[in-house]
C-alpha cells in the first residue's frame, strides 16, 4: 500500500524503532530545552542519518530523497517538532551546501553538517517579503575581498539554536543571493524566541544583520542566483513539510483508534458508534492518500523544479488533511483531547504550520495552477 520497495520498508522499520530508541523524543521533555534538542539532532547525526542524499565521496550515504522523507514522517508522528529541525538542516540547509558549494565550500561545511556537529538553518522571510520572497531588501554590500549584510530576517526556525544560516540578501546589480553567516559572528544578533501557537520546542526568531562582515568564500552560488535556488530548495522542503504532516495525522489516527476502543459510553466503546467510525474511516482514507502522494513527491525530488507542482500538491494536500484530521481527533477525544495531559490537542496545534511554512497553501495554489495552464504534464502522476 505504502509503495515502498521490500528495501525501503527494512529502512522505515529500521528508522522507526531508532525513533522509538532514543528515549527522549517527547517534545515535553524540550519545552524551552534547546540543548536536549541540539543533542536529539546531534544523534541523529553520529546514527547516520543526515546528508542521506550526499554521495559517499563528499560523505554523505547515497541514498534516496525519499529515505530522508521517511526519517521526517518518522519524526514527525513522534515529535513534529524534532521533525521540523531535521528537516531544515538538511533539505534547506545542508542540501544547499551540497548542490550548490563549490568542492571547497563542501569540504569546509559537509563534514560537520552530516555528522550533526554543526546545524544549518535557512532565512528567507522579510517583514516584507513572505509569499512575495523575491522583494527581500537585506542588503550585501561589496568590500575587499567579502561583503557586508544588512537586513532583519524574521520566523527563523532554530534562530540561535543552528550554528549557521544560509541568508539570502539583495547583491547591487545582480539581486538576491544566498550567504552562509554563522551564529557567533560579528554584527549577527538573534531576537527571543516567539511564542508560538504549536512547535513550542522549536525557536522562531528574528535574525538583525548589523554590518556582518562575510569573505566571498561563504557567499554561496552565483551573484543573482539566490531567488532561483531558494525555490529550488523549498521544493525539496515542500515534500518535508509534507512528511511532517503525514506523521502527524498517523499521530491522529493512532491515538484516535486506541481511545476509541478504551473508552466506553452507553455500555460500549465509542468505536462501536458509526460517528466515531466514519471519522476514523476518512482519517485512514486521508493518510493513505497523503502518504502516497508524499512518497511519490519524494521519488520525483532529483527532477527537480520540472515537478514543482507535485511539490506542493503533496504539502498543501497532506497539510491541509493533518489540521482537519487533528481537529477530528480532539473531537473523538471529547473533553479529555482539550486537556493538554492527553497530547492529543498538541498534533492540532502542531498541524496549523504545516498550511504556512515553505509556502502558503494560498501560494501553492498558484504554483500548481500556473504550471498547470503552462503546460504541466498532470497526467504524468
Ligand atoms: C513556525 C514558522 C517557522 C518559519 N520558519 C521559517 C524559516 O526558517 N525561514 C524562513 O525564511 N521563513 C520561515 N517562516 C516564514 C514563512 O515561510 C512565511 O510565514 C510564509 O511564507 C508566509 O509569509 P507571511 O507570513 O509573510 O505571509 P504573507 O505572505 O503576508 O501572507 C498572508 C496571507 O496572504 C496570502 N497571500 C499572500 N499572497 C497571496 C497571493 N498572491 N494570492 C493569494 N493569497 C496570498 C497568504 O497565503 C496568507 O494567507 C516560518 C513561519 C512560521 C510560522
Amino acid at each position: 500500500m505504502s509503495g515502498l520497495s521490500l528495501e525501503e520498508q527494512a529502512a522505515r522499520r529500521t528508522i522507526r524503532w531508532l525513533v522509538a530508541e532514543s528515549s527522549a523524543v517527547q517534545s515535553a521533555s524540550f519545552a524551552n530545552d534547546a540543548a536536549a534538542l541540539r543533542r536529539q539532532l546531534e544523534w541523529w547525526g553520529e546514527k547516520g542519518y543526515h546528508g542521506l542524499v550526499v554521495p559517499p565521496e563528499w560523505g554523505g550515504r547515497g541514498r534516496t530523497f525519499l529515505l530522508q522523507t521517511l526519517v521526517v514522517e518518522a519524526l514527525a508522528e513522534r515529535d513534529a517538532a524534532l521533525a521540523l529541525l531535521y528537516e531544515v538542516h538538511n533539505a534547506l540547509h545542508l542540501e544547499a551546501v551540497w548542490r550548490y558549494g563549490s568542492d571547497a565550500q563542501r569540504a569546509a561545511w559537509l563534514p560537520d553538517l552530516i555528522a550533526g556537529r554543526r546545524l544549518g538553518g535557512f532565512a528567507l522571510t522579510e517583514e516584507e517579503a513572505g509569499s512575495d520572497a523575491e522583494a527581500i531588501a537585506c542588503r550585501a554590500v561589496p568590500e575587499a575581498g567579502g561583503w557586508r549584510l544588512f537586513g532583519h530576517k524574521r520566523f527563523v526556525t532554530g534562530g540561535g539554536l543552528y550554528d549557521q544560516y544560509l541568508v539570502f540578501a539583495r547583491v547591487p546589480g545582480a539581486g538576491p543571493t544566498a550567504f552562509v553567516v554563522e551564529r557567533d559572528q560579528a554584527g549577527v544578533t538573534f531576537g527571543p524566541p516567539h511564542a508560538t501557537l504549536g512547535l513550542e520546542s522549536v525557536p522562531v526568531a528574528d535574525l538583525q544583520l548589523d554590518g556582518v562582515l562575510v569573505a566571498d568564500t561563504a557567499r554561496l552560488g552565483a551573484e543573482g542566483a539566490g531567488y532561483a535556488m531558494a525555490l529550488d530548495l523549498l521544493d525539496g522542503g515542500r515534500v518535508g513539510v509534507a512528511a511532517q504532516a503525514v506523521g502527524i495525522l498517523a499521530a491522529a489516527l493512532r491515538q484516535s483508534l486506541a481511545f476509541a476502543r478504551q473508552r466506553r459510553q452507553f455500555g460500549r466503546p465509542i468505536a462501536g458508534f458509526q460517528g466515531v467510525q466514519w471519522k476514523l474511516a476518512e482519517m485512514a482514507r486521508d493518510l493513505a492518500a497523503a502518504r502516497l502522494l508524499t512518497y511519490e513527491a519524494a521519488r520525483r525530488r532529483p527532477l527537480g523544479e520540472s515537478e514543482r507542482p507535485l511539490f506542493a500538491m503533496a504539502k498543501w494536500f497532506a497539510s491541509e488533511r493533518a489540521v482537519y484530521h487533528a481537529a477530528q481527533a480532539v473531537q473523538i477525544h471529547g473533553g479529555r483531547g482539550y486537556l493538554r495531559e492527553m497530547g492529543v490537542e498538541r498534533l492540532y496545534r502542531d498541524s496549523k504550520a504545516t498550511e504556512i511554512y515553505e509556502g502558503t497553501s494560498e501560494i501553492l495554489r498558484l504554483v500548481i495552477a500556473s504550471r498547470l495552464i503552462n503546460g504541466y504534464n498532470w497526467d504524468s502522476i
